[in-house]
Parts: C-alpha cells; structure tokens; sequence
C-alpha cells in the first residue's frame, strides 16, 4: 500500500474513535448504560499497534493466469489419514470413558485458546498484550493445536488480512470453498504470498524469545504436546484403551481443532451478513463463532483486526474473549484494544449493508 493511503486509513481509524470525545447525545439517550463507560474509556480506544494486518485495498491480483497447481504429495496423504483417523474416532465416542471425554473436551478448548487467544489475537494483531505465564500457557496451547509454528501462522495471517482475497492471501476465498478451507495447505503457495509475505514487519515476533524457541523446537514440541501426552494421559491415568485413547483424544481432537480453525477462513468468508463493511469478503458467522470459540464475527475483525474481542461484543459467543478478560482480572492481560461504540456506528453508517441490528 501507498505510505499515503496507509497513513490515510489509519488516522481515519484514529479519527473516528476521537470525534466521539463529545458524545452526540442521541446515542447515549438510547439507554445503553455501558455505551457510557465506554466512551469514558477513550484511552483505551487506540489505533492499530501494526500497520502489516492493516487491509491495503490498492493492492490487486497481477494479470494473466495462475501459475499450475503444485500438489504437496506429503501433506495430502497425512490429511487424509488423520482424517480418517478422526472419523473412526467418532465411531468410538460411546465407548469412551466419562474421563476421556472431559479431557478431550479440555484438549480442545486448551488448544483452540492456543490459536485464538494467542497466535491470533495475541501474536498476528497485538490486539492485547500478555506476561510471561500467560504467553507460556498459550505457546503450550499453541503447540499442542499444531498448525504452523506462531511465527508462520502469524506470518500468513498478517498477509491475508493485508491482502485479502487476492493471490497474496494464503487461503483466497475467491478459490471457493475447499482451497480456503484446507486445500491451500495440500499446494504449493501462490508465488504472490511469498513475495508479499516476505515483505511485511515482523520484527515484533522475531524479537519474542519464546516464539522463536517455539519455533526452533517446533518438531519435538507437536510430537510431545500434540500426539504422545493426550494420547497417553487417559490411557496411562484412568486405563483407558490404547485405541480409545489414540483415535479420539488425538486424531479426532486434532481433526475438529483443525476444521474449527479453517473455518473462519472458508464459511466465514462466504456465508453470512456483512453489517460492518460490505465491500468486503469475510462476513459474521454464528456457527463458526460457535465452534472456534469466538472468532466467527469475522466482518466486525477484518474491519477492525485490533479489537481484541474480534467482535463489536465482549462475551456474546466468545469465550476467548472470557478468557482473555479473566486473565486481565488476575493481571496477566493488560491493554486490550477495544474500539468504541461511537466509532462502530459511525463505520456501519458509511461502510455497512444494512443488516446491523443495534443493541
Ligand atoms: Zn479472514
Ligand atoms: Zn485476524
């Protein structure tokens, strides 16, 4: 993006979360008792710490067709077999143990707050900060989720908010539903992610020691924490059945993390209301909300990527936002960006289609 244009979007952003300093009073008549404490709560109201996961709509695809798809042979087979795997999972879910189903139940929601609360909204946005045992919790999290270590997840997340929907976005969503889904994993990436990936600021992550430990030691830590301890825990702790143990707490576990994820990418993209900003692809998705514990308010996040509750509400279906605001409540968490009320109004006025129900 032009230096211009950039500066232009993000003191828009700047601009519209001041002017509200004076609230004009219809909104407050409207008898919304925290709309107040947010307004007081200017300071809190800030830009963008990151210019890189900022949309840059000048940027578009280069002429002339797509280079051939290059199949991953490797990646392709090893998907398939987990998924197999998985599936047979779901035959043994009647005969598992009570235990076994509490810790698979705990294995997803520790793993998913790993990409949510941490790779996501932690290390892509910066949308909050967190100390030390918290960022240790969620690298621990994060490594058992196995899905690229945080400095490449953040790395292609960064990329597909900054180019969305064009050949420098890892998972395009023009490509339909199964490339933004899964299939970008199984080729090759597009020539274009390289080149744009290559160019953004991520000083910030190689600077964090532990998300580079993460990544040094990415091999032995998804062995460890993704397959051997959640297979081995009910097994060793309770004498549940090897079998039982391998397919649903870590095949079928894994699975359903994994599709959680991709599904912000693919249905969030396509299917849903765009109250937010309609000249863009991603779209609120309660279903996706649902399963990926929060992250499903998708046209709310691509219009505003550093509100740290990835949606225009805190708790509604977000329970990585709950997350995040009890980790705050014992000091963990601290400068969560959150964009005001007014500024979101403002925006659904100018950019929204006409879906946005207020209250
Ligand atoms: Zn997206
Ligand atoms: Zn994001």
């Amino acid at each position: 993006m032009p230096a211009h244009l950039l500066q232009e979007e993000i003191s828009s952003s700047y601009t519209t979360t001041t002017t509200i300093t004076a609230p004009p009073s219809r909104i407050l008549q409207n008898g919304e008792g925290k709309l107040e404490k947010t307004l007081l709560h200017l300071e809190e109201d800030i830009g963008p710490e990151l210019k890189d996961d900022i949309y840059d709509p000048s940027y578009k695809d280069k002429e002339g067709p797509r280079p051939k798809l290059e199949y991953v042979w490797r990646n392709i087979i090893l998907m398939f077999l987990l998924h197999l795997g998985g599936l047979y999972g779901i035959l043994l879910i009647p005969t598992c143990q009570v235990y076994t189903w509490l810790w698979v139940v705990s294995c997803y929601g520790f793993s998913a707050l790993g990409i949510t609360a941490g790779a996501h909204r932690l290390w892509s946005h910066r949308s909050y900060k967190a100390r030390l045992p918290l960022r240790l919790f969620l690298i621990i999290a994060n490594t058992m989720a196995f899905q690229n270590d945080v400095y490449e997840w953040s790395r292609d997340h960064r990329v597909h908010h900054k180019f969305s929907e064009t050949d420098a976005d890892p998972h395009n969503a023009r490509r339909g539903f199964f490339f933004s889904h899964v299939g970008w994993l199984l080729v090759r990436k597009h020539p274009d992610v390289k080149e744009k990936g290559g160019l953004l600021d991520l000083s910030d992550l190689k600077a964090e020691k532990l998300v580079m430990f993460q990544r040094r030691y990415y091999k032995p830590g998804i062995l460890l924490l993704c397959f051997i301890l959640p297979t081995l825990v009910p097994w060793y702790f309770w004498g549940e059945t090897f079998q039982h143990s391998l397919y649903v707490a870590t095949f079928l576990r894994y699975t359903l993390v994994l599709n959680a994820t991709w599904l912000v990418n693919s249905a969030a993209h396509l299917y849903g209301y765009r109250p937010y900003d309609k000249t863009i692809n991603p779209r609120e998705n309660i279903l996706v909300s649902l399963g990926a514990v929060g992250e499903g308010f998708h046209n709310y996040h691509h219009t505003f990527p550093y509100d740290y509750s990835t949606s225009e509400y805190r708790w509604h279906l977000n329970l990585t936002t709950l997350f995040i605001d009890c980790m705050a409540a014992i000091g963990l968490a601290y400068d969560r960006k959150k964009v005001s009320k007014a500024a979101i109004l403002a925006r659904v006025k100018r950019t929204g289609d006409g879906s946005y129900k207020s209250g």
